[in-house]
């Protein structure tokens, strides 16, 4: 008898957790929900004027190989494009041109992007000295002028991981890492200019596309799109899960890829003290993205050249506030396949309003309505300094929870980037196959799909390590 596996949630960890355990259909019979009508979570794919676009996940660097060898596997090839970035207007602005399109800002702050660098080399050699200090904090005890800060230090982070108006607050360790770290660097560091270089990043293919063929495996027992988890039971030996229609099934294992708060509310009181704890303590901010084509309202607020250059990125600090941070970009420059009949880019944009309890700041009403195509609201996950204080460190305890029959996974359980959230999803399904109630063979044949591609590998093996402890290496108790 196969292990009944149930996956709660469908986003790129839910569907690389089915994908990956529907693939030994003899050991296990794996059960979707999932609460939209669609999947993919927040990597969706929508229809304007008869071209598609992903208007949530974009896409990730080179250093997304799980992403990259899964998303071929599964019959789509992402497709490769050089990211520009435009920081700030006029006095303001700088961008990773080079030396053609050297700024003012840049010739007067060279001394402290000097400095910078080294701060970043030294943070990433006394790692556990750093891994919690705020990167303005950091910026402040080293004398970092409040200008060096705010347009250049503080939006490039924003830009990173998407930590808009937290981005004060992510860890001195997490920023050096985008510089210094083999496995997650973006950038090559310039001395001279800070960024210098348009690295080659992946915009994904059609992303609905994508995790519907995920989910079309025949080996998959039963997708229910549409169906939300309400109550979750963990008891020796199986698990019995409850829809909001109030249907009770049981299942022998259960993994939770939906929201951290949404994992521990379907717990209830049954969750373990480590599960309040690591849990409780993912935060989320809600934001709202604009996609629009009001290219007026670009050039109001960006540097923006959508003929030559054809700028991507696009960052602005709020001149009255300026650790206040919104982002645009344009989607044309990033997704390949919104080009005319002749090949000319398409005006179409996305603005990003981060954290709705900044609202009254937003510059949201500017966009003329009828530029607008599409508005779609969003919940975030903090990257501050506390996920990694309060959350990431208990995570390994809060998995299996009290009869190691509950997994979490999604890109909360570490950072939130796509590509932790196919790993995680990853993960989830190895760690259903150790703790298979039957089946240890799975686990000797390996379940990890990608181990032969090293920097996949290396990073998945990373993120078990810090998500699961010593529990990836144990296993079969129930055996
Ligand atoms: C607007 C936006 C853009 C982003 N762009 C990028 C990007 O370009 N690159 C990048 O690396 N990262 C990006 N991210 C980060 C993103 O969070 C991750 O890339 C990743 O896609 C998250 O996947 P996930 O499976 O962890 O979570 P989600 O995609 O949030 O999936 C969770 C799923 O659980 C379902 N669910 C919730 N409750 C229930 C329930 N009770 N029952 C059943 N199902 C439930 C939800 O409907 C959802 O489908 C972006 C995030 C956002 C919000």
């Amino acid at each position: 008898m196969p292990d009944k596996v149930l996956i709660i949630g469908a986003g790129a960890a839910g569907c690389a957790a089915a994908w990956s355990l529907s693939r030994y259909p003899d050991s296990f019979e794996v059960h979707v929900w999932e609460a939209a009508d669609e999947p993919g979570g927040v990597a969706t794919t929508r229809h304007w004027d008869g071209y598609w676009f992903n208007d949530g996940v974009q896409g990730g660097a080179p250093t997304y190989r799980n992403t990259i060898v899964w998303h071929r596997q599964l019959g789509f090839e992402p497709r490769p494009v050089h990211m520009t970035i435009n920081f700030g207007k006029g006095p303001t602005w700088w961008n990773n041109y080079g030396a053609e399109l050297e700024t003012e800002l840049v010739r007067r702050l060279r001394p402290e992007i000097r400095r910078f660098g080294q701060l970043m080399q030294h943070v990433h050699r006394y790692p556990v000295l750093y891994a919690l200090v705020p990167i303005r904090t950091l910026l402040w005890l080293r004398g970092f002028s409040s200008e060096f800060a705010n347009l250049m230090a503080l939006p490039l982070t924003a830009l990173f991981f998407g930590t808009g108006n937290q981005t004060p607050r992510v860890p001195s360790l997490v920023v050096a890492q985008v510089f210094t770290d083999d496995t997650l660097r973006l950038f090559e560091y310039d001395p001279d200019r800070l960024l210098s270089s348009q690295p080659q990043m992946f915009s994904f293919d059609n992303l609905h596309a994508i995790y519907s063929r995920a989910l079309q495996s025949p080996h998959l027992h039963a997708v229910h799109l549409g169906r939300a988890a309400q109550r979750v039971q963990p008891l020796p030996n199986r698990v019995l899960v409850t829809d909001t229609a109030g249907v009770r099934e049981s299942f022998d294992q259960v993994i939770l890829a939906c929201d951290a708060d949404t994992a521990l509310q379907l717990l209830g009181r049954q969750a373990t003290w480590m599960q309040r704890q690591a849990l409780g303590n993912v935060r989320y901010y809600r934001d709202v993205t604009v996609t629009h084509t009001d290219l007026e309202y670009m050039r109001k607020y960006y540097e923006i050249d959508m003929e030559e250059r054809a700028d991507m990125y696009f960052v602005r600090t709020d001149p009255q506030d300026p650790a206040r941070i919104d982002m645009s970009f344009a989607l044309s420059s990033y997704q390949p396949q919104l080009r005319d009949a002749s090949g000319k880019r398409l005006p179409l944009f996305q603005t990003i309003f981060l954290d709705e309890r900044e609202r009254h700041r937003w510059t949201i009403e500017e966009i003329r309505s009828d530029h607008t195509v599409l508005t779609r609201w969003w919940k975030q996950m903090s990257h501050e300094w506390k996920h990694f204080a309060f959350a990431v460190p208990f995570m390994r305890y809060a998995q299996g929870g009290r009869y190691d029959n509950v997994w979490f996974a999604g890109s909360w359980t570490l950072m939130n980037l796509h590509e932790v959230a196919v790993v995680s999803g990853l993960a989830a399904a190895e760690m259903c196959a150790r703790y298979a109630a039957r089946d240890a063979e799975v686990v000797a044949a390996g379940m990890y799909p990608f181990a032969e591609d090293a920097d996949a590998k290396r990073f998945y093996d990373m993120v078990t390590r810090v998500v699961y402890g010593r529990r990836a290496r144990q296993g079969n108790k129930r055996a």
